[in-house]
């Protein structure tokens, strides 16, 4: 759901063969991705050509800009306001205009690397703010399943200057809410108060980016809590279960296959020194703030300058790169039989593109096929096999593809009467064969066009939502752009592209599918 566009960050490599040329006596400002100090100024020589040659200690180019000598840009000029401003001119044909058009971000950099994006929505006197770390549970190191996760739950705990539970009593008393996840690529932590109590949420913020107490104490009741939690959401849930493994056996290298929540032998582990470990992803230069709501940019910058800005950059944080996907050849199908099953399922995936690692329009083209397959009661699963041979009680699909590496494809369906997962299943493959085959029609492409950038429209009317595509954005290694530029990108999709991505990828020999069954007596 939220894009993200191939090469949008550019690797600092391809940037070492390029010459930047410069004025003799210009700057180069160079910022950093995940690095401390997070900005490089980088002198241009007497002939105007500045070959950059500092590989070695560098992941990413962020930000480029040259500024001419001898008046540098003061730090204002960090500012990029207009980066985002004029790119929302599709909204104009959103049926509220005038209010959609209010939807303007501003982005820019506080001197320790926290970036920062502002989105001001006056319709309502709520702000949302969220901080997003760079860090996810693909991050995790090896046999440390959970920690993402686990940490997450820490930073609800007590710091140097608040006691666990007064961020929580806070919120509650300016009548706001609060709540954080954990995800593959990133954790987020956000709240929903009004204007004033602004400053008051970037303060318990910014402090417990690095001042947490974590004592063996604090670490031991939360892992308690924790294992209580998987029991609950995945080991007492055969559906829950079965996803696990099905996405455990998809991936047969890349960290994804490792559950978000870890694996309970080795949350059970999880100790102090690996908490104090992880916490070293939470410095400024691996956070984006996210402020979307009754609020200016120019007031946000002051108020994170004054809190955010404190805190001094973490340590230098490793590129993430993260083993990738062999070639898949095989046909894998996976059967859990559970007593507390009633309705069976039948549950493909594939591994696809994801926004980031896709060819142009390829990823684009895989999420309007989702929606072709089953997004809503026109779709070609629900008139099959749900109306149309009555075999089906529902079905399912969904492309992830904001991920930071390759994304997956899913369909589910569950059987209905006497029809059998097997019936199900075929009917599945007849369908995407029809498609591999024969393609789609003009008229079902733009009806699925429209009713999908209407539901991405509808989003920002809801300020959380906005905040998300942002921060899941920017986490990933997109910009702004790639939230605003989407709904183009996908107008521009056609039907061959549709059929070919379906031919291309939903082939049942490179597929991993899971049974759900009753436990027969
Ligand atoms: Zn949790």
């Amino acid at each position: 759901m939220i894009p993200t566009q191939k090469n949008a960050a550019p690797p600092f490599a391809d940037l070492l063969k390029t010459d930047i040329r410069a004025g003799p006596g210009s700057i180069v400002k160079a910022r950093l991705d995940r690095r401390c100090p997070p900005i490089h100024l980088l002198p241009v020589g007497a002939t105007g050509t500045q070959h950059l040659q500092i590989e070695g200690q560098l992941t990413s180019l962020r930000t480029l800009s040259i500024a001419r000598s001898p008046q540098p840009k003061p730090p204002s000029a960090w500012l990029r306001g207009a980066l985002f401003a004029t790119a929302l001119a599709f909204l104009t044909t959103a049926p509220t205009p005038a209010a959609a058009n209010d939807i303007k971000a501003a982005n820019f950099l506080l001197d320790n690397g926290m970036e920062v994006v502002v989105i001001p929505d006056h319709r309502a006197p709520i702000v949302t703010h969220m901080v997003w770390y760079k860090v996810g549970s693909a991050d995790e190191p090896p046999g440390k399943s959970g920690i993402a996760h686990f940490f997450e739950h820490l930073m609800f705990k007590g710091t140097a200057n608040h006691g666990a539970g007064e961020l929580d009593r806070a919120v509650a008393e300016v009548g706001g809410s609060l709540n954080a996840f954990t995800s593959y690529d990133y954790t987020a932590f956000y709240e929903r108060v009004a204007p004033s109590a602004v400053e008051q949420m970037m303060s318990f913020e910014a402090d417990r980016m690095r001042n947490l107490t974590l004592t063996d104490d604090v670490i031991n009741t939360e892992r308690d809590v924790v294992r209580e939690e998987r029991r609950l959401r995945v080991d007492n849930n055969p559906e829950a279960l079965l996803d696990e493994e099905v996405v455990t056996t998809l991936w047969q290298s890349q960290p994804y296959r490792i559950p978000v929540i870890g694996w309970m032998h080795e949350i059970e582990k999880l100790d102090r020194n690996d908490a104090v470990a992880f916490y070293d992803n939470y410095g400024p230069n691996n956070a984006v703030l996210v402020v979307a709501g009754d609020i200016e940019p120019e007031a946000v910058k002051a108020l994170a300058e004054k809190t955010y800005g404190k805190v001094p950059c973490g340590p230098d944080l490793p590129p993430r790169e993260r083993p990738s996907e062999p070639v898949q050849n095989t046909r894998r199908t996976l059967t859990l039989s559970d007593g507390r099953v009633s309705v069976p399922i039948f549950s493909r995936y594939w591994v696809v593109p994801s926004y980031r690692t896709a060819e142009p329009g390829e990823a684009e083209a895989l999420d309007l096929l989702a929606r072709i397959l089953a997004g809503g009661n026109r779709s070609r699963l629900y008139q099959e096999l749900v109306v149309k041979q009555g075999i089906a009680a529902a079905a399912d699909a969904d492309f992830e593809g904001t991920m930071l590496d390759a994304g997956k494809f899913s369909i589910r369906g569950w059987p209905r009467g006497d029809a059998e997962l097997a019936d199900v299943e075929a009917a599945v493959d007849a369908e995407i064969a029809r498609i591999a085959r024969n393609g789609i029609t003009s008229d079902e492409l733009e009806k699925t066009k429209n009713r999908y950038i209407r539901s991405f429209l509808f989003a920002h009317d809801e300020q959380d939502s906005v905040a998300g595509m942002y921060g899941a954005t920017l986490a990933t290694g997109g910009n702004g752009k790639d939230v605003e530029e989407w709904p183009d990108r996908i107008r521009k999709v056609t039907a061959d592209q549709v059929k070919a991505v379906a031919a291309r990828y939903l082939v049942s020999d490179h597929s991993t599918t899971g049974y759900l069954l009753p436990k027969e007596n």
